[in-house]
Order: structure tokens, then sequence, then C-alpha cells
């Protein structure tokens, strides 16, 4: 019964060394107390690693649950109450693909915010979190295999092993289809805010990505998206299309501007056929209104490879311009 065994050596690791995540805990730490909230649908905000009201509010709804004293400070016997999402403390093994917990919740919040994307901070290092590890770890320059050692999160936390390329232009979005917008961002909701924009386009319009990333989710999202796909972008940027009639791209896939991913429809949480477009930067988002350029990514892919110019000869020269777009982007030069 090793895993027993285990949870009993792993709840005196997490005496030992955690400190109660108030508000001198580190951004990562709160990162991993959110994401164990949230898989106990006790947290319905970002995994940001930024303390705030709804992070004290679903700490206090655990103690509540679980008889503890209700201060809303995640203490130790709080961390215990989380279960197996409130332990192993970051760096006490080396993590590797099946592995789950909070030091899985911390590397996942690390992996977004070097840029490298690893889905949902969620405690499940399944095989988007290996390859996001992989890619860190090549960025970084260190050993390529996988296992998130003390190497590779001291590199995600000093920060070399980020994304190595910064922007020096505007982070830009293609237009996943042609119209105006409809319901902006943070337009009121029944009890919370738009966290997208509304593009209506009659049913079937073919949906082209954004920009260049990789799917990391492509499935029917019964939270209201409906047939939703997501996109990992660089930079901690991920773009995500609801309400689809049809998905057409597949997890793992790779991406460029203007490749097909599914076609609108008004499935889930819609009234009528159109596109919800949603971009999150670090899980969090933002209004894509002001990052969209006028081109529609309608246009069937080239098979370009990843890259920050591409075809754009010249246009980006001196600078990467915009690598989201990739370089669909010289369309709009
Ligand atoms: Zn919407």
């Amino acid at each position: 019964m090793r895993p027993v065994r285990r949870i009993g050596a792993a709840a005196l690791v997490v005496v030992a060394l955690v400190a109660p995540a108030h508000a001198a805990a580190s951004t990562v730490e709160v990162a991993a107390l959110q994401s164990a909230l949230q898989g106990l649908a006790l947290y319905s905000g970002y995994v940001d690693g930024i303390e705030g009201p709804l992070t004290r509010e679903g700490i206090r709804a655990l103690q509540s649950r679980r008889g503890l004293t209700v201060d809303g400070v995640a203490g130790p016997e709080t961390r215990r109450a989380l279960g197996w999402r409130g332990r192993p403390a970051l760096g006490s093994r080396v993590m590797r693909s099946g592995d789950r917990g909070w030091d899985v919740a911390a590397l996942q919040f690390l992996l977004q915010r070097a840029g490298q994307g690893a889905g949902r901070a969620d405690g499940l290092f399944g095989p988007l979190t290996q390859a996001a590890v992989m890619r860190a770890q090549e960025a970084a320059g260190i050993g390529v295999d996988g296992l998130a050692g003390p190497v590779t999160i001291r590199s995600l936390r000093s920060g070399t092993g980020a994304a190595t390329e910064a922007p020096t232009g505007p982070v830009r979005f293609l237009r996943p289809v042609p119209g105006p917008i409809g319901d902006p961002f943070g337009a009121p909701r029944n009890g919370y805010t738009h966290t997208g924009v509304d593009i209506p386009d009659p049913e079937g319009t073919p949906i082209g990505a954004a920009g260049v990333g990789t799917v990391i989710y492509a499935a029917y999202n019964g939270g209201g998206y409906g047939n939703l796909v997501v996109i990992q972008h660089r930079l901690g940027y991920t773009s995500w299309y609801g309400h689809m009639s049809t998905i057409t791209a597949y997890v793992g896939e790779e991406v460029v501007g203007g490749t097909r991913i599914g076609y609108v429809g008004s499935t889930g949480d819609a009234t009528g056929p159109h596109l919800h477009f949603e971009v999150r930067h670090y899980d969090t988002p933002i209004d894509p209104a002001p990052l969209l350029l006028s081109t529609v990514a309608a246009r069937p892919a080239r098979t370009t490879p990843r890259g920050p110019t591409g075809g754009c000869d010249g246009l980006n020269r001196g600078g990467h311009g915009d690598w989201i777009a990739g370089e669909r982007l010289c369309a709009e030069r």
C-alpha cells in the first residue's frame, strides 16, 4: 500500500516545510492553493497566484466544510484538508507523468508563467504538462527528459526556463471569423461579466486560429462554452473559441493563423449562432478587442513551421513584431 505510506510522509513534509498561505505566501504557493480549491469546486476565479477575496472565500468555505477554525488562512490543517491536492510541497520529489498534487499544480503555474503553457493548472501531470516541461527544459538549455526535478524547478522559478524570445512588438491576434464584435468584453451577465467578445456569424462559418500555437482543448465544455477549442500561444496567452457547431481541431495540433479549427454554431450557452472569442493571459481573461488585427484568419493555413516571422519577409525585420499572429501579420502591415 505505497500510497498510504506516502500520504503519511507527505503530511509531515507539509507541516514541516509549508508556511501558511497568507499575505506572505509566494505567488506559486497561492497558485497551487487556488488550483486545489478549484478542484474542490470552492474557487471559481483564475489560477493567477494572486490572493484575493475569492481565494480567501474558498479557504473559508473549505474550513467551514471540514469543521476547522474559519480564518481564511491556509495553514497546515487547512492544507491537510485539501487531501492529495494539498501535498506534497514543491521540490520534495521529482515529478513525472502520472503524478498529481500540490507540487504539480505549482509546476503547471510556473510553466504557464514561463509562457510554456501546460493547459489547466489542475494538479495532474499529464501529457500536456510533460510536453510543457520538455519545452521549458529545451528553452533553458538543460537536459530534456520531461521530469520536473530541482534543476527544472529552479530554472522556472528564476525565469531561465521562460520562452527565451520576448516580443518586441505588440501582441496581436487575427480575427477568427469575419464580422464586427457584438457583445463586448466585460458586458454584464447574470452574476458575472462577459469574459470574451461575441462575433455573430451564420451557422457553419469557418473559424480560423487567431495565431500560431498548439491546441490544448478540443471538446464539448459543460460550463457554457459548448463545443470549445483552446489554443495555447506563446508568452502565456491562450485563445478560446466557444459555441462551435463542429470542432475540426484536435488536442496537440500545431496551428498557425488561419488554420481552420471548427465552424460557428450555437452549442452551449448561446441564444444564436456566434463565436465567443476569448483571450487569456496566464489564465486571466483580457479584452481581446484591442489586440485584434483587422485581418481575418479565414484562409486555409499554409503549412509553415512555427516561427515569429514565417514568410513575412522583411516586415518583421529587427524584431518579432507579433508572434502570436505569426507570419500572417504581414498582411496587416
Ligand atoms: Zn460570449
